[in-house]
């Protein structure tokens, strides 16, 4: 793909693609508790550096990319395990707040970073780990046909929707209690982003 979005883009497309849209086509962001508290515990992952885990090599913060996707991103940690014949195995693991999901959108999310890790190390990757804070813990992810399939199908229409700059209207739903633009976008009243905008710059 020519162009490349973060990571942070899928998981927001995943979420709502309306989401995704007023954060990568109308440029809107808003901080909440919930993406305050997501951003500390990637600041925590983030500050160490390569080491071994109980005797497992691991790498943090570590930069990735795939064109095929047209993703970009930082890993939060990469642990090398040994492969059965010998080489090392990448195993992306992820630090999220809050509960594992009944939705896919952190499995697919690190299941992007996999993606990412495969074409820039030539590798196989099958599976990795999100760590959740509540309760703290680890939740394997496998990632199979379905999963990877959704990595590609969301790429592909999250680049037609920035490209094209098609932002989708909303549609109000459980999702839009935590979402930290529910002020911008109004998903119950209907009303438009531009709208609310320009009535901000109004004297
Ligand atoms: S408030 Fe709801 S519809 Fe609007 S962006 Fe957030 S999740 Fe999507």
């Amino acid at each position: 793909m020519d162009r490349t979005l973060p990571l942070s883009a899928l998981q927001h497309y995943l979420y709502c693609p309306r989401q995704c849209a007023l954060i990568h086509v109308e440029k809107v962001w808003a901080e909440n508790r919930f993406t305050a508290e997501g951003r500390l515990l990637h600041l925590r992952a983030d500050s160490g550096s390569a080491g071994r885990r109980g005797g497992v090599a691991e790498d943090r913060a570590v930069p990735i990319r795939s064109d095929r996707l047209g993703l970009y991103g930082v890993a939060d940690v990469v642990e090398m395990r040994p492969g059965p014949d010998g080489r090392e195995i990448p195993y992306p693991v992820e630090y999220k707040r809050g509960s594992p999901k009944v939705e896919d959108w952190d499995r697919a999310q690190l299941c992007a970073q996999a993606m990412c890790l495969e074409e820039m190390l030539g590798a196989v990757i099958r599976d990795g780990a999100i760590f959740y804070g509540k309760p703290r813990r680890r939740e394997r992810v496998v990632f199979d046909t379905p999963l990877r399939s959704l990595v590609e199908q969301s790429c592909r229409d999250m680049h037609t929707m920035v490209e094209t700059a098609q932002t989708p209207p909303a549609t109000h739903g459980k999702r839009c209690r935590g979402c930290s633009l529910k002020g911008a976008c109004m998903p119950k009243t209907g009303q438009d982003v531009e709208r609310y905008l320009l009535k901000g710059l109004e004297p």
